[in-house]
């Protein structure tokens, strides 16, 4: 790597502008520090949604940022799991309802791209960031410096990088961690449905024995009020042939296995399919760098948990960095990522864990298994405690939030933002 003068100096880079690092780089921007994001975003239509809890709903209206997508996602105000594993113990259908912990709604739903495109724009505007369509090629870690050079040659010099580059991602393995991959026998297929009667808000998951298939509520469109997005987990073998599927072909198959609960239904436009894998990290930080996002944890979509924890790991970032500029300390030192660390490390274990679990605990079919996994469901269905403290763990966390996920953030509540 050359050691010419860079061609941008800058507190923090930002590796990555998928959504946990566009987030990532908007709210250090808007905490004062002088940030570059660098990424490739990804504009290729794949039927994929994110639903967005309590929690992360908080985070960006704390920011000021939800208004940017008000009228574009739809709210999830229950979720009913139904037991399609053909198990031995048959098991009831289970609702949680978020009314009964307190809210209108657990969360709203967003078509991914819709998010992704709506931070970059905002990103592309926002004071104190700066925003570079591109890859990194390559990055050195030094005692006092980072120094990064990206795909077109330009040269940035960090006090602090921020991996958000995704599973494979090169600011981790320049930094020397390490991570362990695993495969799970699983593909899921994504889609966008319109279908003929209303989803009332309910988000659907049929747990089959190759992992749950779940409709979740999507915002109507003109000539289209009734519309879910789907993930459904499958065998390699049938996602390839549901892929060679002609749309309408696919529609009937996805009514069948739904139960036709939304009557016929249409896909709209390309679906995508993604190989199931789990990814753990050896440290959540090292030498001037933090991971947060898919470059620090990766686990199916089960119970929509993915990108809520990354940005529970960005909000505890600021967090550590605000709180080291305060005390005058080096926002890039030890001291202030391993209390990142620290603060993140205990969700992000239990997230990959549950999940991997309750995908493991599907793929099974061993009765004693079986009879867990059922006799669990029906404790939540029946014990009002369990349940509420289920809701809760999902949606918000047992765990004391970061400022910026606080029902009424101190330092942006006053402004009126949201
Ligand atoms: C089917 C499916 C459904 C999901 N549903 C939900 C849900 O309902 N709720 C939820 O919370 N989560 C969900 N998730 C998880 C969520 O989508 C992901 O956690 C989130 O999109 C990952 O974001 P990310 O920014 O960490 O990584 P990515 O989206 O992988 O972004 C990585 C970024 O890094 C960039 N990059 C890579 N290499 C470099 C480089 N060398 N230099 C610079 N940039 C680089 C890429 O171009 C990209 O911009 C789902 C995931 C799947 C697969």
């Amino acid at each position: 790597m050359s050691l010419a003068s860079p061609d941008i100096k800058t507190d923090i880079l930002v590796a990555g502008a998928g959504a946990a690092g566009l987030s990532a780089a908007l709210a250090l921007a808007q905490a004062g520090f002088a940030v570059v994001c660098v990424g490739r975003l990804d504009r290729r239509p794949n039927g994929r949604t994110v639903a967005l809890f309590e929690a992360s709903l908080r985070f960006y209206k704390s920011l000021g940022l939800w208004a940017h997508f008000r009228g574009k996602t739809a709210a999830l105000e229950k979720i009913t799991m139904i037991d399609a594993t053909e198990a031995r113990l048959p098991v009831p259908a289970v609702t949680f309802a978020a009314r009964e912990i307190g809210l209108t709604a657990f969360g709203e739903n967003i078509e991914n791209s819709i998010l992704v495109d709506g931070l970059a724009e905002i990103a592309a505007r926002a004071p104190g960031l700066d925003l570079h369509e591109g890859l990194l090629e390559d990055l050195s870690y030094e005692p006092e410096i980072v120094r990064a050079t990206l795909a077109d040659g330009r040269r940035v010099e960090a006090k602090l990088v921020i991996a958000a580059d995704g599973r494979a991602s090169l600011a981790r393995s320049k930094a020397g961690i390490g991570a362990r991959n695993w495969a799970y026998p699983q593909v899921a297929l994504t889609a966008l449905l319109s279908h003929r009667k209303p989803h009332r808000h309910v988000s659907t998951e049929f747990h089959t024995r190759w992992g749950p298939c779940t409709l979740v509520p999507l915002r109507a469109l003109e000539g289209r009020p009734n519309r879910s997005s789907l993930v459904w987990l499958m065998s390699a073998q049938d996602a390839d042939s549901r892929a060679a599927l002609e749309p309408e072909a696919l529609a009937r198959e996805i009514e069948k296995q739904v139960d036709s609960c939304v009557g016929q239904i249409e896909v709209e436009g390309a679906c995508g399919f993604f190989p199931m894998a789990g990814m753990s990290v050896d440290s959540l930080f090292g030498h001037r760098v933090a991971l947060i996002g898919e470059a620090a944890h990766v686990f199916p979509p089960l119970a929509a948990q993915g990108l809520n924890l990354s940005l529970r790991d960005i909000a505890a970032l600021v967090e550590a960095v605000e709180d080291a500029r305060e005390a005058g300390e080096d926002i890039g030192g030890a001291k202030a990522l391993s209390a990142y660390a620290k603060a993140r490390r205990g969700d992000i274990s239990l997230r990959t864990n549950g999940v991997d679990i309750l995908n493991r605990s599907l793929l099974s079919n061993l009765f004693p298994i079986d009879f867990l996994r059922g006799a669990g469901l029906v404790a939540f269905s029946v014990i009002g405690p369990l349940r509420r403290a289920l809701m809760r763990e999902g949606v918000l966390t047992h765990r004391a939030l970061p400022r910026l996920m606080q029902a009424r953030p101190p330092r942006y509540a006053r402004q009126g933002r949201g």
